[in-house]
């Protein structure tokens, strides 16, 4: 628009329309005027161009860093899910390795033990080995020892610190 002004006062003053010296006079100063303008909306375009070149710098680095972590959020479902089907086959293995044994052992001690399960860490029995409560690692001392080496053998022995179901093998140390 600037432009546009400037090139009709020109072609006004080159086609001597204004032949008033004064009405000559101010338009020439307008024309200088006009100049000014248009050379201070060049530098602000030019400060705008470098500012938007900067903004699609920071645009295209950011692109990139969310493209980055959408690939790492890939990769960890993907992570995941493998790892979530190895557990679910796992544990379809161990639920069909504990039926059979489960079978035949009696209802409360069933409940029993899977109530210690639940509370203990998910171990609800543990072997007692070299006179050491396996679940909790603590000694029994002679005492507890004597009472359950008294013990009839299909009776359920219990740690005294920890409670769990104590399992009796050869290599208690009774
Ligand atoms: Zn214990």
């Amino acid at each position: 628009m600037v432009k546009a002004r400037r090139t009709r006062d020109q072609q006004r003053m080159d086609q001597g329309l204004i032949t008033n010296p004064k009405d000559l006079e101010r338009m020439q100063g307008e024309l200088e005027s006009l100049q000014r303008r248009i050379t201070s909306l060049e530098d602000d375009e030019l400060e705008v161009m470098a500012r938007l070149e900067d903004a699609q710098t920071t645009v295209d680095s950011l692109t990139a860093q969310v493209a980055a972590i959408d690939e790492r959020l890939a990769a960890l479902a993907a992570s995941r899910g493998a790892r979530t089907a190895e557990l679910d086959a796992e544990l379809g293995t161990l639920a069909a390795d504990r039926g059979p044994k489960a079978d035949g052992l009696p209802e409360d001690l069933l409940a029993l033990y899977d109530k210690l399960r639940a509370t203990k860490d998910g171990v609800g029995a543990a072997a007692l080995r070299a006179r050491e409560c396996t679940g909790c690692r603590l000694s029994l001392d002679p005492s507890e020892i004597a009472v359950i080496r008294a013990t009839a053998e299909d009776e359920v022995v219990r740690c005294q610190e920890c409670n769990r179901i104590l399992v009796r093998t050869p290599e208690s140390g009774l």
